[in-house]
């Protein structure tokens, strides 16, 4: 039986997962750092010694092109602009491919096989450096007329600071990785905090649980914030479940489970779904790539960002 690969192709680290096709059994998962497609394609090889791939799905940080698998401007991994890299890596393996957008392929596997598996309407929060979300229903996420739905970091939750996108008050400004440090600094030093902030999101987490009261408040606000937004998210889409997930995530004493009790606390009409924390952890990227990488090999057109995928699968 032939196997599947998803590759999840991050900043720093590329994760590899290896899956039967038959049996869903995972034959192989490795992390790896992150080089340019020659390395990544000594990579790949080294993980499918051995065995027959059908075909491979990557997950690309940055805009792309669905129709051409060009990737329009790639932040962390530049190298990647204007490039088509699964097309690339196919050529250089022997072993056909896939692109999907790393956002997506998070959202679509903690939909069909994380903490979403049970529900049809899923919406997805990615809480990572932005804020990201994706609606997904019978696992196929609903991109819009344009492809920007589920710009729920860009929601306005009265917040004061000016956001990246120009718009005053988004979740964003809140509770974005890159915002935290900031925002705790400015609680600390007021109108002498500096311009810029070298404290991670997680330093902040790590300054609550040891007490700091300006890091506990800033927490609070962002989780506050959420809420907000799980309610604007609730009373438009109406999702039966939404899943926060992202490096933030994984310290849900003072970011899931606060804000989920604001928002039930703010809740008038509104029918709360479920609030769960994403379970997949750092391999929702990898799963994704290879529920995309099925879908394509099921013999569905090779979509790019709205890829359904088959729910045959389990994680494992
Ligand atoms: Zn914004």
């Amino acid at each position: 039986m032939s196997a599947l690969l998803g590759i999840d192709y991050g900043g720093t680290r590329t994760k590899l997962l290896l899956v039967d096709s038959g049996t869903q059994e995972v034959l192989d998962r490795r992390s790896v750092p992150t080089g340019r497609l020659a390395a990544l394609a000594d990579a790949v090889r080294e993980v499918t010694t051995d065995r027959s791939v059908s075909r491979f799905g990557l997950t690309i940080a940055g805009t792309l092109d669905p129709g051409t698998g060009v990737v329009g401007r790639s932040t962390n991994m530049p190298w990647l602009d204007g490039l088509a890299p699964a097309a690339g890596l196919a050529e250089q393996v022997g072993i056909p491919g896939v692109a999907v957008q790393d956002g997506t392929a998070m959202a679509i596997a903690e939909a069909t096989l994380g903490a979403g598996r049970d529900a049809r309407d899923v919406f997805v929060i990615a809480l990572g450096t932005g804020v990201a979300g994706a609606h997904v229903v019978d696992g196929e996420v609903r991109a819009g007329a344009h492809g920007g739905a589920g710009e729920i970091g860009h929601v306005a939750v009265g917040a004061p600071h000016t956001c990246s996108c120009g718009q005053v008050g988004c979740l964003e400004t809140l509770i974005g990785g890159g915002q935290l440090g900031r925002r705790w600094e400015q609680e600390r030093a007021g109108a002498q905090a500096p311009a810029s902030s070298t404290a991670t999101a997680r330093d902040v987490v790590m300054a609550a649980e040891a007490g700091d009261r300006a890091a506990q408040a800033v927490l609070a606000r962002a989780t506050d914030g959420l809420a907000r937004a799980i309610l604007q998210a609730s009373a438009l889409l109406d999702p039966g479940v939404i899943v926060v997930g992202g490096g933030l995530a994984r310290s849900p004493r003072w970011t899931v489970h606060p804000a989920v009790e604001a928002a039930g606390r703010a809740a008038t009409f509104h029918r709360l779904p479920e609030i769960r924390t994403a379970a997949l952890g750092v391999w929702a990227g990898a799963y994704g790539a290879m529920l995309a990488a099925d879908t394509a090999a099921a013999g569905s057109p090779p979509s790019d960002s709205g890829a359904a995928p088959s729910t045959r699968f389990t994680a494992s």
